[in-house]
């Protein structure tokens, strides 16, 4: 069966033009010019994935994306106009699956869009692979299967981003992990080169996780090379 994509873009000229790629990329595309209109056409035609332009005309994408989730239940990969727009819809934690800033490279967005829909995939299918056992990491219990982390018995809760990133580091608790494994590990090749994605989320971990965020106990800096997480009794 075609994958199906819904764009919600109030831009014709960028909607058309993407409309025309990712046809041409394969896709089945159905477009709308609101959210509004984009909510109604999900119920009929439910989409595979949406891409959904932020600033809107009526209800704006950051106020959307919790109706796709809900009622749709399909990945959202955010389209944002500005910088500041990012890093509004970034700083809410919404839980969009990507986000690409316009202008964009057609090729970067197919790529994106491939892996959002890789993951989506991987997501449904119900297989417990060998990283679903719970990791303990001192006073840290990290349950990918239940998705839960718990410092000191305490439930924190996390981003997915957050919680794959967290993960990946116990993984590998007391070495370093370079910022482009973790990359490579949690956001996928088609991040390679962006480790400011690496350093966001680095910081929305230790402001949940550290005592003191700005003086790390927890996961420690190494300067030029990576993360570590600490991996018994600290100091
Ligand atoms: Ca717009």
């Amino acid at each position: 069966m075609t994958t199906h994509i819904l764009l919600v873009e109030d831009n014709a000229l960028l909607r058309r033009s993407l409309a025309f790629n990712l046809e041409r990329a394969g896709y089945r595309v159905t477009t709308a010019v609101n959210a509004e209109n984009a909510l109604a056409f999900s119920h009929r035609d439910p989409p595979d994935l949406v891409l959904l332009d932020i600033g809107l005309p009526g209800m704006d994408g950051l106020d959307a994306l919790p109706h796709f989730r809900d009622q749709v239940g399909a990945p959202v990969i955010f389209l944002t106009g500005r910088r500041r727009q990012l890093d509004e819809a970034l700083g809410l934690e919404l839980g969009a699956d990507d986000y690409i800033t316009k202008p964009f490279d057609e090729n970067v967005l197919l790529a994106r869009i491939k892996a959002v829909l890789r993951r989506a995939k991987r997501a449904a299918a119900p297989t417990a692979a060998p990283e679903e056992t719970p990791l303990i990491v001192g006073d840290l219990v990290i349950d990918p299967a239940a998705h839960i982390v718990r410092l000191n018995q305490e439930i924190i809760t996390l981003s997915p981003r957050e919680f794959a990133l967290l993960h990946a580091l116990a993984l590998d608790a007391g070495r370093v992990v370079s910022v482009d494994n973790i990359l490579a590990r949690v956001w996928g090749a088609e991040y390679e080169g962006q480790p400011q994605v690496v350093y966001v989320h680095i910081r929305w971990l230790r402001e949940k996780l550290e005592k003191n965020p700005n003086q790390p106990q927890r996961i420690i800096t190494v300067r030029g090379v990576g993360y570590r997480l600490q991996s018994g009794e600290r100091s």
